[in-house]
């Protein structure tokens, strides 16, 4: 077998090394939930891809994790309103004085 004629410093070791670095995840934000989401796959929370359901989320869930996971959905929703709510309340207050 072959073997190392002479052993490698730790400078030239740790020099090998200061490539291994691991890089960054890139994440995206899924534009339906807004959970973070790996670029070029289907959102985990939702099942959908490019705006289209692609899988059903609820299908293999059990009863318990189903009303769970309704309430987190519901939750996200509710999250997206107040921006339409504040539009949507001066206009009616308009609307009153108008009348
Ligand atoms: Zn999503």
């Amino acid at each position: 077998m072959a073997v190392p004629k002479k052993r490698h410093t730790k400078s030239r070791r740790n020099k090998r090394r200061s490539h291994h670095a691991l890089g960054k995840v890139s994440l995206s934000l899924c534009p339906k939930c807004k959970e973070p989401i790996l670029p070029h796959h289907f959102c985990l929370f939702c099942g959908t891809y490019k705006g289209r359901e692609v899988i059903d989320v609820m299908a293999k869930l059990t009863k318990k994790e189903k009303k769970k996971k309704e309430k987190e959905m519901a939750k996200k929703e509710e999250a997206k309103r107040p921006e339409e709510g504040k539009k949507a309340k001066p206009l009616s207050l308009e609307e009153l004085s108008k009348k």
